[in-house]
């Protein structure tokens, strides 16, 4: 069977949309153009190109696991975020875009600090992917970065995707829950944190819910399990003039700023994500 690219696309839509799935032609084109490694342009460009039968049976495949729920990145394997080519695996969050503001947010934090001191030592909290640290490493080339996840399988990805980006050799790991098993002072210290209340997980979309690691969603009974940790351990690991850069639940800033505070923290920015939500918290010490 000749079929042309343009009308795989078409069928791919198609069966997603029948499948119930919301977001069918974007899922479609992403998939296709992800599996024979074609740009969103050149998916447009040759859409009279013969699909070939090994093609299409890898096409077919990737549907099946789309319908089943599995999100479009997980199936291809990996991602892009901030320009960092990001490879996925069962015990790391998928990386989502609001989390990118994170990472600009601490760009002007981490060139002060350096312009400064000549390098500076980021701390990532709950790493993943290496997501946050990784973009912040090819950005800043003076910047150094430790990356902390209780998921050796995720520090495994991690290393993967550093190596893969050519930072490798200035990002390292520790396996440990929060700051249990670091040692050392850093400069910046920045976390996604697992935020979702734990009552509420049940409830999260199907992509989500089963797909992503509950570890890395599971905020404990309110929520705020991984800030208390955090909040409670940092003094002995930021520097004096340190930054710390929270990502948070769209209903959590009062919260975390509160807890912050009584550590001896003020919040210096407040970032909203795409959504219009309170996504993004930038602390100081209040005394430095
Ligand atoms: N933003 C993620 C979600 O909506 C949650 C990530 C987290 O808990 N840090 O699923």
């Amino acid at each position: 069977m000749n079929e042309t690219l343009s009308a795989v696309l078409a069928l791919c839509r198609a069966r997603l949309a029948e499948a119930g799935l919301a977001d069918a032609a974007t899922d479609a084109r992403v998939l296709v153009a992800g599996l024979l490694d074609l740009s969103p342009t050149e998916l447009l460009l040759r859409s009279d190109r013969i699909v070939d039968a090994a093609d299409r049976a890898r096409i077919e495949a990737a549907l099946a696991r789309r319908i089943a729920r599995e999100p479009v990145h997980r199936i291809l394997g990996a991602r892009d975020f901030y320009g960092v080519r990001l490879t996925l695996s069962p015990e790391t969050l998928e990386p989502r875009p609001d989390t990118e503001i994170l990472v600009e947010a601490m760009l002007l934090p981490a060139r002060q600090l350096i312009a400064r001191k000549g390098s500076a030592r980021l701390l990532d909290l709950g790493t993943g992917t290496g997501a946050i640290a990784l973009a912040l490493l090819k950005e800043i080339p003076e910047l150094q970065a430790v990356g902390v996840d209780l998921s050796s399988g995720a520090l495994e990805t991690a290393r993967r995707n550093a190596d893969l980006n050519d930072v490798a050799e200035r990002f390292s790991t520790v396996e440990s829950r929060w700051f249990d098993r670091l040692v050392g002072r850093f400069d910046i210290i920045v976390s996604n944190p697992p935020y979702i209340t734990r009552d509420v997980i049940a409830e999260l979309d199907p992509d989500v819910r089963r797909y992503d690691p509950i570890l890395a969603l599971d905020g404990g009974p309110d929520g705020l399990d991984a800030y208390r940790a955090i909040a409670g351990g940092i003094d002995n690991f930021l520097e004096e003039d340190g930054w710390i850069g929270l990502e948070i639940g769209f209903d959590q800033k009062q919260t975390v700023t509160a807890l912050f505070s009584d550590a001896g923290y003020t919040l210096t920015d407040a970032f909203r994500d795409y959504g219009g939500q309170d996504r993004v918290l930038v602390f100081t010490r209040k005394n430095p």
